[in-house]
């Protein structure tokens, strides 16, 4: 996979910081109805309709919590677009640490020179790029698929 161009940056960082926009202001709206409800629970003290109204909260607090991540992510995002996160954009930092540990195994490993240069030649260096096609999909991705599938298994049994 190539490594994101200037204009590909560019292009994600527009569309990053609209989906930023345009969650903070659901997040907003959402609190605000929240808000609402829990105003009018106080005042009514209908059991039945008190009980609507905390499903209902609960419904959208799950909302906002999950909207809250997103806006995490895409903050994160936009910090590596502009060199301030903890990686390169569009790069999975998994598969980048796998690479520099199968150099670190190769190191350690005698080799002749002229078996090296064969290698170097033949063998396409594996490189840590998110597919552009993942990246225009969900241009907030942490990771390529299959280190995201491993992070999401990790996550259920923690
Ligand atoms: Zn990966």
């Amino acid at each position: 996979m190539p490594k994101p161009t200037k204009t590909d940056l560019a292009k994600y960082k527009t569309i990053l910081q609209n989906q930023l926009a345009s969650l903070r202001g659901d997040v907003g709206s959402m609190r605000d109805e929240a808000l609402r409800a829990s105003e009018q629970d106080a005042s009514v003290d209908h059991l039945a309709d008190q009980g609507t109204d905390n499903y209902d909260q609960g419904f959208m607090l799950g909302l906002i919590e999950n909207e809250e991540e997103t806006i995490k992510l895409i903050e994160e995002a936009l910090e590596r677009i502009d060199g301030e996160g903890d990686w390169d954009f569009g790069m999975c930092p998994m598969c980048a640490e796998e690479i520099a540990e199968a150099k670190a195994k190769n190191a350690a490993k005698p080799k002749t020179a002229k078996k090296a240069k064969k290698a170097k030649a033949t063998k396409k260096a594996p490189d840590a790029w998110i597919p552009k096609a993942r990246l225009e999909y969900l241009p907030w991705a942490r990771y390529c698929v299959r280190h995201q599938e491993a992070e999401e298994r990790n996550r259920e049994i923690a």
